[in-house]
């Protein structure tokens, strides 16, 4: 084993993920909502951060970044497209770039919907996705700077990576995802099964964050808008995906948990 991961709650309901490569002892946190428990975690393993990997430029996933260099001098890297929002990057990235922390390697996808800059880092070989605000565990984040049919497109580019994927996103909105889920995907027996799981997890304080590609192909429909079966439990027989997607992105903006 060459990595080891530590799920880190901030704020409300936000996740930091602190990724630690073993062979050379490198630490590199995947967004910064907020440097104090981003700190705890990193007193209470012995860690020293060395990299901050950004994915967008809202206040909830940077605000920690100043604090966290000044104490470990890390190096911040980030999307290039919102590098003047994000004003302590020291290295710009945008697809198909590399970012190396210590022997670990993670390719850049741009995903651009819910900003036009987002990006995601994927770890290919220990098969980590750190999908922040634009895949969530039965969700996707809501598209404030791009059409929902640009979002639907870098959706479909995470689809493609494994199912033995194991996803970690930017916050803890599963049980209302997967109650929402359900109304547009009613007859789906494994999003059944997940929403009652989530509900129990949930119930028992426990995070639903990380959860695996092939899981959110089977159950979240935000990955399934071009399944006909959503398509008609919406009304859309025959549409195509993207106006599917829109629609169920639309219905999600107001839905009531
Ligand atoms: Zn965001």
């Amino acid at each position: 084993m060459t990595v080891e991961v530590r799920l880190v709650p901030c704020l409300s309901d936000n996740y930091a993920v602190i990724v630690r490569d073993t062979a050379s002892n490198m630490v590199a946190v995947v967004d910064a909502p907020d440097a104090a428990p981003i700190m705890k975690a990193l007193d209470e393993a012995n860690w020293k951060l060395t990299h901050i990997l950004v994915t967008h430029k809202h206040a909830d996933h940077i605000q920690g970044i100043l604090a966290l260099k000044q104490k470990y001098n890390a190096t911040v890297i980030g999307p290039r497209a919102e590098a003047g929002e994000i004003p302590t990057l020291d290295t710009q990235v945008a697809e198909p770039d590399t970012v190396e922390v210590g022997s670990l390697r993670a390719r850049v996808f741009d995903t651009p919907g819910h900003t036009a800059g987002h990006i995601c880092y994927w770890f290919d070989k220990e098969k980590l996705l750190f999908s922040a605000d634009t895949l969530f565990a039965l969700g996707c984040g809501r598209p404030f700077e791009r059409p929902a049919a640009v979002l639907w497109q870098s959706l479909l580019k995470l689809r493609k990576l494994p199912d033995d994927t194991t996803v970690y996103c930017g916050h803890e909105y599963t049980l209302s995802n997967a109650r929402f889920s359900v109304t547009v995907d009613p007859d789906n027996a494994a999003l059944k099964a997940r929403l009652a799981a989530v509900e129990k997890a949930r119930a028992a304080g426990k995070p639903t964050v990380p959860s695996m590609l092939g899981e959110e192909k089977a159950t979240n429909p935000f990955l399934r808008a071009d399944d006909p079966a959503i398509a008609a439990a919406v009304g859309m027989k025959g549409a195509d995906a993207a106006a599917v997607f829109t629609e169920i992105r639309e219905r999600k903006n107001t839905f009531k948990a």
